[in-house]
């Protein structure tokens, strides 16, 4: 199967050409991603309009360079899978439609995809994983631990009850006056800081359910900083690195529980005889958060499994991936009146009762 996938549902134009052989194996073939993060910088954040504008003059020759790089035709596509949801309407409406019309033009079928289905099962493009898995996307707008049970099937376990990990980072950045985007900044910062200096608050850390919480890490840091003023370049350094270890210890109090919740359910079971924690999301750059990952899972005997970082920010790879493991899973393809939805939660209604009995 050839499926041309199409992403825009945020700040990167993306289009790709994957390939899943019978065995259940991915290859991509082709793939552009345009990211419009100058067009956004001066803003300290994504404009909605100029995203959508940005979309609808670069989509077109993504495509045909994606087309281009895979070497193959429109004619020699096997469908058509497009993000629909969730994220800024005006990029879904160009993706959709793009989608749409190429469908209509080639009488191949669409896939109107969710956007969070293409990072859960990424892994197993990357890394050919089997269900169940657990999965922790981090990114600028979201943050959830996502149990990943089939294609179309998917629970979520938990969510941030304020900001996503990525925007704690960005909003953190910019009130210590460091550059957005602010995730690759604080970390660079925090590397020469001392992260013992500031004891920041830890949200939610020994709660019984798995959410998440970090509008009051920002907060602290905040207060920190305004306690200090002026504050040094020494300063910026140990806030930014005693918000990462507030974070890592976040993150393991959090995820841990996850893991050890999985463990109960499906490793004693004898379902996933290695159960593996999967990471997405842009925030996946960051070492501090690679690391504390990677030794949970050591600790709680998970593999740990975190994809090529361009797949684990929006890529449409991971789009076109989606769209070919619902079509070989059986899932009936959407119609050309499929729309876009700025709010579409994985677990929802719909998207279980597409998936059910599978
Ligand atoms: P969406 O949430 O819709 O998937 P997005 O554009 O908000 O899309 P990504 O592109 O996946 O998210 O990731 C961007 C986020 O990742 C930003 O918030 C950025 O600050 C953060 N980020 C990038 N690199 C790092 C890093 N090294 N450390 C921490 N955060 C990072
Ligand atoms: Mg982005
Ligand atoms: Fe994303």
């Amino acid at each position: 199967l050839r499926i041309l996938g199409i992403e825009t549902s945020c700040d990167e134009t993306a289009a790709s050409v994957v390939l899943r052989d019978d065995e259940g194996g991915g290859r991509i073939l082709g793939d552009v991603v345009l990211s419009q993060l100058e067009e956004h910088s001066a803003y300290g954040g994504v404009v909605p309009e100029i995203a959508a504008r940005a979309h609808v003059e670069a989509l077109d020759a993504l495509i045909a360079e994606a087309l281009l790089r895979a070497g193959v035709t429109l004619r020699e596509i096997d469908a058509i899978a497009a993000t629909s949801g969730p994220g800024l309407i005006g990029g879904l409406i160009v993706g959709l439609m793009t989608g749409k019309a190429i469908a209509r033009a080639t009488g191949k079928p669409l896939y109107a995809v969710n956007h969070l289905e293409g990072h859960a099962l990424t892994a197993r493009l990357t890394d050919g994983l089997s269900f169940p898995y657990l999965m922790l996307l981090v990114s600028g707008g979201h943050t959830q631990l996502i149990l990943v049970k089939g294609v179309g099937r998917y629970e979520r376990w938990g969510t941030t009850i304020d900001d996503a990990l990525g925007e704690a980072f960005d909003k953190t950045a910019k009130l210590l006056g460091l550059p957005y985007p602010g995730g690759p900044a604080v970390e660079r910062a925090a590397r020469a800081g001392d992260p013992e200096r500031f004891d920041f608050p830890r949200p939610l850390v020994g709660d019984a359910r798995l959410d998440f919480s970090f509008s009051g890490l920002k907060t602290a840091v905040r207060q920190a900083a305004q306690a200090l003023e002026p504050v040094t370049d020494k300063d910026i350094a140990d806030i930014c690195a005693s918000f990462q270890r507030a974070i890592s210890r976040t993150l393991k109090d959090r995820v841990g529980r996850g893991l050890k919740r999985f463990k109960a359910e499906f490793a004693a079971a004898g379902e996933a005889a290695h159960p593996a924690l999967v990471v997405a999301g842009g925030v996946a750059a960051n070492e501090m958060l690679r690391t504390t990952l990677q030794s949970l899972c050591d600790a709680l005997g998970f593999r740990f499994v975190a994809p090529p970082l361009a797949l684990c920010t929006d890529n449409a790879a991971m789009i076109a991936w989606a769209g070919a493991e619902r079509l070989a899973a059986g899932l009936p393809a959407d119609g050309l009146d499929a729309a876009p939805r700025s709010r579409w939660p994985l677990d929802s209604e719909a998207q279980a009762l597409i998936g059910s009995g599978k």
